[in-house]
């Protein structure tokens, strides 16, 4: 039988029962206390007895305490519950459901109080971490840059809670849209963007991802703004939607950074046109997209820019580049994209046009333009076009073929410009051009090759005297891969890439070798003419170099003779003429060769520090084909000797010829007649035999 000590004793819940209470301070007498209290306060008995509940209760809900009793005592309440603490013996405290109420059992007992205590430091502890949320959630909402919202899922999202930032972001009070009081979300947003977010949304829901979309509002000022909105849908329990959830936040500072920096990142600073970076993505794209439409790259190569910046400063030569720029615009449309991928480079990227002819035309069109804007600079330049063939997929490629084409005509001196179409002719070319780079790069740093570059000597012969005076050293070129390559090819290249340095200095040493063979055979007289291109010349310490050699090698600097063509005169004549002077000074002849056919002429010949002027081939060739009343070669002969010039006529081939300069006085010939250029024993040969055409000997 359930006894009241029972009870008492087992209850799980804690009992004391009291005698007395003494708000103002002073503790009751416990009279009784049961085990589960000891539990919850984790005190014995006795120490409970001796402390009293007051004493034990957490100072902070002391006063809480004390007034419950008060009202109690003066029977303004019949019992009260509340949450306190109890301080444990090791500092720590319990929370704990405490319900007082009087116990009256007889008349003479008042007084007499029954206390339960109930452990409930569990439930407080999710009481706080729920209010911590509560606090943070506040927190979040209230500082979201942005409103967050819940909505039906129907066309006007219709709001069903919409959080203070809607003020803020929308300029409306959350009031505003809630229910579509006075306007709903779907008015907010941007028309043009209304049915993406309606259909992405459903996309959303159909596959239950989250929703992230950017897109643009319009605020009750007008504004535009452009917000990024995540989102998720919430089903009922039968896997219907229930609401839609989530925030809208204010991305018009990232937009704004990241238009600024999309900008930055597709345009050139200096003329706001599209850039290199831009012109390989948009290529990469449409290349992927393996569209049928026609497309097609021209790019134009401005020369002579370097050389303005050099001499008019760096402004001049962008303002130039600007100028240009501005006038290039006016064909760019969407069809026909403009970009300046580098420095004097721009390129039109065209698409949907009619055929290779609309090409041709619109590059025509494009030179007649810039030949006007640059009419009073000596600029000019390259155009390439390439056309993109369907299944072409390689933008390195393309741009590579561009450049070689719009490179082809770069680097002569016109100010004009030509148009060069990128072909299979011109691909071949190319490598071909490679290949011979290649085998002169091997030669030039002394690599294991079977490529090789030797001279070959052709004798130059003094009419008066009837003997050879002298060979000119010319270049030959043969390769493993393509045979021989003639001067006419590899030069202009060795001169383009500077290779000409060095090989130049590899022929120098060669030729002064052949010069002390021919002493040591014992002819001491003779001369070797050298043939020098202006590359070679204006390197800065050329004449040093060419000096040194010759007196390391011991030869004498009068049977050096070196070539200059004519037309270097025109690139800069005075810094010419004076390193001319020097090496005429140390006692080299100075030789002006192909003359006649370039640039300066008579008129400047007379400055020219020279000793002699090779008459170009073109001239002797007159003599055969034209009237030799008429033929001018005499006049140029006459003009020459009155500017104490001696004479070398080039590329004689018959005796007509022969005669015709021996008449006239021409002081030397060269040419097939007489012998064709020979290597170095053969060349020694030709002076022991002396098998001279008829006519030649005196
Ligand atoms: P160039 O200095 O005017 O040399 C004369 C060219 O005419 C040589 O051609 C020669 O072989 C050729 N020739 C000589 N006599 C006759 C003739 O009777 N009839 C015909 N049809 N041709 C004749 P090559 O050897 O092919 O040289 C071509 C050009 O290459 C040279 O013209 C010269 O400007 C350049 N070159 C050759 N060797 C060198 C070199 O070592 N250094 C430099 N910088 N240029 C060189
Ligand atoms: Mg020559
Ligand atoms: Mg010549």
């Amino acid at each position: 039988m359930l006894t009241f000590d029972m009870f008492f004793q087992q209850a799980p819940i804690g009992i004391a029962i009291t005698q007395g209470y003494d708000p103002q301070g002073s503790d009751a007498a416990i009279v009784m206390i049961n085990p589960e209290y000891e539990e919850i306060t984790g005190r014995k008995k006795e120490e409970l007895i001796s402390l009293g509940l007051a004493r034990i209760t957490h100072p902070d809900d002391l006063e809480g305490y004390r007034e419950n009793l008060r009202r109690l005592q003066t029977g303004e309440s019949r019992a009260f519950s509340m949450k306190k603490r109890y301080l444990k013996p090791d500092g720590s405290d319990v929370w704990v459901l405490v319900t007082v109420a009087p116990l009256t059992l007889s008349e003479d007992q008042q007084g007499t109080y029954i206390c339960l205590a109930v452990d409930v430091s569990e439930c407080k502890a999710i009481e706080a971490a729920l209010q911590e949320s509560e606090r943070s959630k506040e927190v979040f909402l209230s500082h979201l840059p942005g409103l967050a919202y819940r909505c039906n899922f129907d066309e006007n999202w219709t709001m069903q809670y919409v959080s203070d930032g809607c003020f803020n972001l929308t300029g409306y009070p959350p009031e505003s849209l809630l229910n579509n009081r006075d306007l709903s979300y779907y008015d907010i947003i941007v028309p043009e963007y209304r049915e993406a977010v309606q259909q992405e949304w459903e996309r959303i829901v159909a596959t239950g991802q989250p929703f992230k979309y950017e897109y643009e509002i319009i605020t009750a000022s007008g504004e535009k703004k452009w917000v990024l909105e995540l989102g998720q849908a919430v089903f009922n329990a039968d896997g219907e939607v229930e609401a839609l959830e989530g925030i809208v936040l204010d991305i018009s500072d990232c937009k704004a950074i990241e238009d600024t920096l999309k900008y930055t990142i597709e345009h050139d600073r200096w003329t706001g046109l599209y850039n290199r970076e831009y012109l390989i993505t948009v290529l990469e794209r449409d290349l992927r997209e393996k569209k049928e439409t026609k497309k097609a790259l021209i790019g134009i190569n401005l020369n002579m820019i370097q050389l303005l910046a050099v001499n008019y400063g760096f402004q001049h030569s962008q303002n130039l580049i600007k100028k240009a720029a501005e006038t290039l615009s006016q064909y760019s449309s969407d069809k026909c994209l403009l970009f300046r991928p580098r420095e004097n480079r721009f390129v039109f990227y065209l698409t949907d046009y009619q055929d290779k002819k609309e090409l041709v035309d619109f590059s025509a069109d494009v030179v007649k333009t810039l030949e006007a804007l640059f009419v009073s600079e000596r600029i000019g330049g390259g155009i390439g076009i390439v056309e993109i063939e369907p299944d072409q997929d390689d933008v390195d490629v393309l741009l590579r073929r561009l450049l070689v084409a719009s490179e082809r005509f770069v680097g002569s001196f016109g100010r004009d410009f030509k148009i060069c179409f990128y072909d299979g002719e011109l691909e071949r070319l190319v490598n071909r051009e490679r290949d011979i780079v290649e085998a002169l790069n091997k030669i030039t740093v002394d690599y294991d090759t079977r490529d090789e570059l030797y001279l070959v000597y052709q004798p130059v012969v003094d009419l008066k005297k009837g003997a050879v005076v002298g060979f000119e050293a010319l270049a030959r070129l043969k390769t493993e891969k393509l045979g021989p390559v003639s001067p006419q090819e590899f030069i202009p290249l060795a001169e383009k890439t500077k290779l000409i340095i060095p090989l130049g200095e590899k022929i120098i040493v060669q030729a002064l070798g052949f010069l002390n063979k021919l002493k040591e055979e014992g002819y001491d007289d003779l001369s070797i003419l050298l043939n020098i291109s202006i590359i070679q010349l204006l390197h800065p310490d050329f004449p040093e170099r060419l000096l040194a050699l010759i007196k390391r090698m011991q030869v004498d600097p009068r049977n050096i003779g070196i070539e200059i063509t004519e037309s270097v005169f025109a690139n800069d004549y005075e810094s010419v003429n004076k390193i001319l002077e020097e090496l005429r000074t140390a006692g080299i002849y100075i030789a002006i060769d192909d003359f006649g056919t370039g640039y300066s002429s008579l008129t400047r010949e007379k400055e020219m520090m020279a000793d002699c002027i090779k008459i170009d081939k073109y001239f002797a060739d007159e003599l055969v084909e034209a009237d030799l009343d008429r033929a001018i070669t005499c006049d140029i002969i006459s003009m020459a000797h009155k500017l104490g010039h001696e004479t070398i006529a080039e590329g004689v081939e018959q005796l007509v010829q022969l005669r015709y300069l021996k008449r006239h006085s021409c002081d030397k010939v060269q040419g097939y007649l007489i012998s064709k250029p020979l290597s170095e024993g053969e060349a020694i040969k030709f002076l022991e035999e002396g098998n001279w055409p008829v006519g030649l000997k005196p």
